[in-house]
């Protein structure tokens, strides 16, 4: 499967990693758009959050369970945004479920 993101989850695509663990993997992205941008992926290829089910669940339970400690990590002491862009109308680029953590600022209220 020629995912990119299965390929940084299996080291094939180098990444620049904050967090790793035996569900998930968290990395810098390479074209932030905050100070701060991590991004978190499952290491099961899910292809977005409408592609999660009662099998693959616990992927996004242990992704949210090592948020806290992934923000720690990135240095996001000032509280940070999650987001998941799902689809075409979200303009969701890379098909495997992906979490942003943003911030390293105060970000806009409003997305626009
Ligand atoms: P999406 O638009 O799908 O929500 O977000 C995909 C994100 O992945 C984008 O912010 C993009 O910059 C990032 N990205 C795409 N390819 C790579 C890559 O090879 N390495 C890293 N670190 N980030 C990537
Ligand atoms: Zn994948």
């Amino acid at each position: 499967m020629d995912c990119i993101f299965c390929k940084i989850a299996e080291g094939v695509i180098p990444s620049n990693k904050v967090y790793e663990d035996e569900y998930c993997l968290a990395f810098h992205d390479i074209n932030p758009q905050t100070p701060i941008h991590v991004l978190v992926i499952p290491k099961a290829h899910i292809v977005s959050a409408d592609e999660v089910t009662v099998e693959n669940s616990a992927f996004v339970t242990k992704i949210f369970e090592a948020i806290p400690t992934i923000a720690k990590q990135a240095g996001l002491v000032g509280g940070y945004r999650i987001i998941s862009n799902c689809g075409e109308d979200a303009c969701q680029s890379v098909k495997h479920l992906h979490f942003h953590l943003m911030g390293g600022k105060k970000l806009p209220e409003q997305m626009g």
